[in-house]
């Protein structure tokens, strides 16, 4: 006898969140997506898709649409911002599929219009208050039960209350993030390194660069997590940098701060029809872009794992399994990555030094010691 059809309630329309959205539905679930935003919108930034990621969301049948989106990246461009200069170049273009870089609010649009073809209800400004391990979903609207309860509500998440784990902590890191006008930008995303601070910059379509900037200090009052700020602020945090890197950031306008959180990855990422994905289980440092690319991994696992078992909770079981550790090493290869574009002193010297004679020597080095990452296939 064929199983029921599913009712899924999605918790977050963010990336993980809508990949799992389209995931489940093209699986024949019957998925409604709970939004607290009252629109759908990812402003100023860009997002980069790495070929673990782009696998899925081809799996998913958007590969024409992310190519007419997306920047194919050519290469990766270790800086010294002290001097101005290129350490090294790496190749990324042997991979397939390629890297690329999105503006974000391409990518959720490409996602939402998907699911929302494949026939899942998306309700904007719906705040969940509180998820029951039943399948309950308490909105500020009213209630909703469902047979699965995806808690893909991001770092803040409300449906991780459920497993009472630690609270997100800040991490002694903010990034500011903004974009400018740079219609000449090679494909290329470069990594300005400096003591305590790095900023990685690379092209959007719309001859856009994207900027984001990270900085190590003790103090975080402000009372969201992100809020605009004054660019004189970034600008006097690299005023000891050189001249042409200098220029980049006077550019920005208005840049908006995020105090980096985190919180350890959850132990147990089901509790009866509730389950998490995403930065609601498992948040990483920005530092090696993998954040929306492991989110939307999970969504994909999850969604197959669902149709595959009988019940709720061997799908569960399983679905943690395919992903616990994998995000786990995906997550300390990021913290080892906010060590390195920090270093001062002589460990910066001698890091430098052997990273020019990779890529002297091995222009694929980069992308090839990442090969765990980037050439793992969930969609097999
Ligand atoms: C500066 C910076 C740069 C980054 N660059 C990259 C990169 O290049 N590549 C990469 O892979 N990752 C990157 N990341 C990480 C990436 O942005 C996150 O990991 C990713 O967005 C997580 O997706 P998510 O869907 O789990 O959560 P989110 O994107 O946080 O989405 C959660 C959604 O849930 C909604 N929500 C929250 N609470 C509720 C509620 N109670 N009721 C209803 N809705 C709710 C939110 O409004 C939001 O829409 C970066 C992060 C930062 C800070």
């Amino acid at each position: 006898m064929s199983k029921p059809r599913q009712t899924v309630a999605i918790v977050g329309a963010g990336i993980g969140g809508l990949t799992a959205a389209l995931a489940f539905a093209r699986n024949g679930a019957e998925v409604f997506v709970l939004e607290q935003a009252s629109e759908l919108k990812e402003i100023g930034a860009g997002i980069q898709i790495t070929p673990n990621g782009a696998r899925v969301l081809n799996a998913l049948g958007l590969a024409d649409d992310c190519a007419a989106e997306s920047i194919v990246a050519q290469g990766v461009q270790p800086m010294d911002a002290i001097t101005g200069q290129p350490v090294t170049r790496f190749d990324l273009t042997t991979k397939s599929p390629a890297y690329r870089f999105f503006h974000r609010a391409s990518l959720v649009t490409i996602l939402a219009d998907a699911a929302k073809k494949a026939g899942v209800h998306i309700s904007l400004g719906q705040r969940v208050c509180a998820v029951t391990a039943d399948g309950t979903v308490v909105t500020d609207a009213g209630t909703l039960h469902a047979d699965i309860v995806v808690g893909a509500d991001g770092i803040h998440s409300v449906t991780r209350d459920l497993f009472a784990g630690p609270k997100a902590e800040f991490t002694g890191q903010v990034a500011w993030r903004g974009v400018i006008v740079a219609p000449d930008a090679p494909a290329i995303a470069h990594i300005w390194m400096a003591p305590k601070r790095h900023v990685v910059t690379y092209p959007l379509k719309g001859g856009l660069l994207n900027v984001v900037a990270v900085q190590e200090r003790t103090d975080w009052a402000a009372e969201g997590w992100d809020h605009m700020d004054d660019p004189t602020n970034l600008q006097s945090a690299f005023s000891d940098c050189a001249p042409n890197f200098q220029e980049i950031l006077a550019q920005v306008e208005t840049p908006s701060l995020w105090g980096l959180f985190r919180h350890p990855v959850a132990q147990v990422w089901s509790k009866g029809r509730v389950v998490l994905l995403g930065d609601a289980a498992h948040p990483t440092l920005p530092f090696l872009a993998q954040g929306a690319n492991m989110a939307i991994e999970d969504a994909f696992v999850l969604a197959h794992c669902c149709a595959a078992h009988a019940s709720v909770q061997s799908a569960f079981r399983h679905y943690q399994q395919l992903r616990r550790d994998r995000v786990i090493r995906a997550i300390s290869a990021a913290n080892a990555n906010a060590k390195n574009y920090h270093l001062s002193g002589l460990k910066r010297s001698v890091t430098f030094a052997g990273l020019k004679t990779l890529g002297a020597v091995a222009p694929s080095a980069f992308i090839n010691r990442l090969s765990w990452l980037y050439d793992y296939d969930v969609t097999r």
